[in-house]
């Protein structure tokens, strides 16, 4: 018998945590991230026993998968497998969410060591791995196309074969190859992702153009253009959209942030990028600079790319505040804007607040702890657009993926569990998986629940 337990990501984007265990009282622990929500409750997955555990599994480096492994690894040393492109990417986003937010997690920077010491990595598509200590447990990677590293997984346990997408993005991207879908064995349960099932994104080449034509006009009237976007592939999406259909040579590029680090050492693993973009010409601003250094990057820069992707924090907030006043300058969003964001309250009611005092000026890395924050609203005369280059399916593209599953015959009443979207997007998918897929059950589980497969 094989059974399936939920510790996260169930009727939300984050946290997400699968565990799939056998008869014999094997263990694989699919993912283990943490929620981005603002409170600290409910932020990490449900609890599990580490010495319990045969393998662990990641999908990939973004932190809703990947931020609460090093809890695994306080008392207990169990095998984690994922790709070498992961790894160096969970090293990269640990850190930094270690550094942000250290004294508010249960673990140390000692445990993301441990971890690390722990991965053993996996390259190969579609090639068979035996668990150690497990009966009968083995797993398969398959190219997701999402970021770079990222796999789904199929997993053999109990004589059941679940596929578990992670997330997964069917059309080819600037960066990024297609997922691969054809190379599946014959499937027991499917546990996929659903964050954008009620969304149809536009053909991605026609993004492409819109944006590259959007920032030439903006430099052609002498404009500078900030782009917010996180540090792992997006900014390096970017980048390659901008190097290959653009003709910005003689242009300045600046990267900010972490993102000049992991596009250096994304390079070295450029087998996994479609788009091998180029770092020469493109100059960086480190981290920890100083406000002098941004300065300089503000006064020379033609096209900015800073973290983060919804204005949310990070150092595009000091360049779009030094930007917006000004009509011949852009700010092109190029992530999903949450609601209540900066970024989607500068998008859709053109209107930017930061908070100032009088001798350290703008919010802008300014500690926890200060006090006297003054709200003042800077004027918007900034063209402010969106161009959507998501890294997940959209709805259509998701459903015709689970439309190519081939199911076995054998079991009675397979089911596809919908996780990994907001409550609207998991029951939409749910509801189309039950009017347009023959011979399957949908089912959108609920924190915590059991399941046999
Ligand atoms: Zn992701
Ligand atoms: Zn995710």
């Amino acid at each position: 018998m094989t059974k399936l337990e939920t510790l996260g990501a169930c009727r939300e984007v984050g946290r997400s945590a699968f565990r799939l265990s056998n008869s014999e009282g094997d263990q694989v622990i699919l993912d283990y991230g943490v929620s981005m929500k603002e409170n600290n409750k409910d932020n990490f997955p449900g609890d599990v026993e580490p010495r319990k555990i045969n393998a662990v599994i990641c999908s990939h480096a973004h932190v809703d998968h990947s931020g609460a492994l090093p809890y695994l690894y306080i008392s207990s040393r169990p095998n984690c497998y994922m790709t070498a492109t992961t790894r160096m990417l969970v090293k990269y986003l640990l850190d930094d969410m270690l550094n942000i937010s250290g004294p508010t997690l249960p673990f140390e920077e000692i445990e993301l060591r441990n971890l690390m010491k722990t991965v053993q990595v996996v390259n190969e598509f579609g090639k068979s791995v035996k668990i150690p200590g497990a009966t009968g447990c083995s797993f398969t990677f398959h190219d997701a196309g999402h970021i770079p590293g990222s796999i789904m997984t199929v997993i053999t346990m109990g004589g059941k074969n679940i596929l578990y997408t992670g997330d997964l993005n069917t059309i080819d991207t600037r960066l990024q190859w297609a997922a691969k879908t054809n190379r599946f064995p014959l499937l027991d349960a499917v546990i996929t992702e659903s964050t954008y099932s009620q969304v149809t994104h536009p053909p991605r080449q026609e993004t492409e153009q819109r944006f590259v034509t959007a920032v030439k006009d903006v430099l052609d009237r002498g404009g500078q253009v900030l782009i917010p976007a996180f540090g792992v592939a997006r900014s390096q999406e970017i980048l390659a959209v901008l190097q290959t259909i653009g003709s910005f040579h003689n242009k300045k590029i600046i990267i900010d942030g972490m993102a000049r680090d992991i596009s250096e050492d994304l390079l070295k693993h450029s087998d996994t990028l479609r788009t091998v973009y180029s770092m020469n010409r493109v100059t960086m601003v480190k981290t920890k600079k100083t406000r002098e250094d941004r300065l300089k990057a503000l006064e020379t820069g033609d096209i900015i790319i800073a973290p983060s992707g919804m204005l949310k924090g990070g150092t595009a907030r000091y360049y779009v505040e030094n930007m917006i006043d000004d009509p011949d300058n852009a700010v092109f969003l190029v992530s999903y804007q949450v609601k209540g964001t900066p970024g989607q309250v500068l998008l859709d009611e053109h209107r930017y607040e930061t908070e100032m005092d009088d001798d350290r000026g703008s919010s802008f890395n300014r500690g926890k702890n200060d006090t006297a924050k003054q709200k003042v609203e800077i004027k918007v005369k900034a063209q402010v657009e969106r161009f959507d280059f998501s890294s997940h399916c959209d709805g259509p593209e998701l459903l015709k993926f689970l439309k190519g599953l081939k199911f076995n015959p054998d079991t009675h009443d397979p089911k596809i569990y919908c996780v990994h979207g907001d409550p609207d997007s998991c029951d939409f998918l749910a509801k189309a998986i039950g009017e347009q897929i023959k011979g399957v059950a949908p089912v959108v589980p609920k924190f915590g629940e059991e399941f046999t497969i």
